[in-house]
């Protein structure tokens, strides 16, 4: 559970967490060979709206 405001698409204020990434679709660097990262989604527990992808760790990049 995080607080990001209020969905906007519905209005709803309760949102949830889930990751994106289990090494075929994390998140790689453009330019380099190795790092990898998994996406954070932060959406809407209501609509699925979707209101925050963080990388979660941009260092490795
Ligand atoms: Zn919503």
């Amino acid at each position: 559970m995080t607080t990001v405001g209020f969905c906007r698409a519905c209005g709803n204020n309760t949102f949830t967490q889930g990751k994106l990434g289990n090494g075929y679709t994390s998140v790689t660097p453009v330019d380099k060979m190795f790092g990898s990262s998994p996406l954070i989604i932060t959406f809407c527990k209501e609509c699925g709206e979707v209101a925050s992808i963080k990388v979660k760790n941009p260092k490795k990049f």
